[in-house]
């Protein structure tokens, strides 16, 4: 990984300030999100720093029912934040996740069919950034205690390279991140899913 630091909390501003320059105007960022709990701690640690999209894009979700029960919960916390953070809805076609994963269906939660889900909503994310003039891009999906941290950051760096976009590196599970997401989901209220999103990932 090239020399860009990894965002974990608002203390890293030191070492991401130099990188994106000044904060007047602030540059553009399209955060992936794949769920309310998930985003809470990483648009209060991001949202002094940069003007922020929330990119909602998660085929994976088994169900189109769950999708909108997700993105209700989305739209509603951003609205209660109040942080002036716009958000985009994007397309809900499980086939897009099924067409990624084909072939290891049956491997289990952190396995390689994790980073070709997470490949490919970082693709959708990253060409809409691209296609619609942010400076960087980046994802809610570090956070999650059950997310490889280094294969987002492998992917976001591969894709920076062959879209010419900046990726905005991150672990957002350290410095208590995940338990600072837990409390903001209690605070508003937030609906929490007990699985990842995928069929495979629900105990059924
Ligand atoms: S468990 Fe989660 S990250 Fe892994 S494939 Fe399923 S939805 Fe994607």
């Amino acid at each position: 990984m090239k020399n860009n630091p990894i965002i974990h909390s608002q203390s890293d501003s030191k070492k991401f300030l130099p990188i994106i320059g000044d904060l007047n105007p602030k540059k553009k960022l399209l955060i992936h999100s794949c769920c309310g709990p998930c985003s809470s701690t990483v648009l209060e640690r991001l949202s002094d720093f940069f003007d922020i999209t929330v990119f909602y894009y998660n085929p994976n979700i088994d169900s189109e029912e769950e999708f909108e029960k997700r993105y209700k919960e989305q739209v509603r916390l951003i609205e209660e934040m109040n942080l002036n953070i716009k958000t985009i809805k994007g397309e809900y076609d499980y086939n897009c996740f099924l067409n990624a994963i084909k072939g290891l269906e049956t491997l289990g939660e952190r396995s390689i069919r994790c980073y070709n889900c997470y490949k490919e909503r970082l693709i959708a994310t990253a060409k809409y950034a691209k296609e619609n003039d942010f400076d960087y891009f980046t994802t809610t999906l570090s956070i999650s205690p059950y997310k490889n941290s280094n294969w987002i950051n492998e992917i976001g760096e591969e894709l920076e390279k062959t879209l010419n976009i900046s990726f905005l590196y991150s672990n957002f599970k350290l410095e208590d991140g995940y338990k600072r997401s837990i409390e903001l989901s209690k605070i508003h209220d937030l609906y929490r899913q007990d699985y990842c999103g995928c069929i495979y990932s629900k105990r059924i």
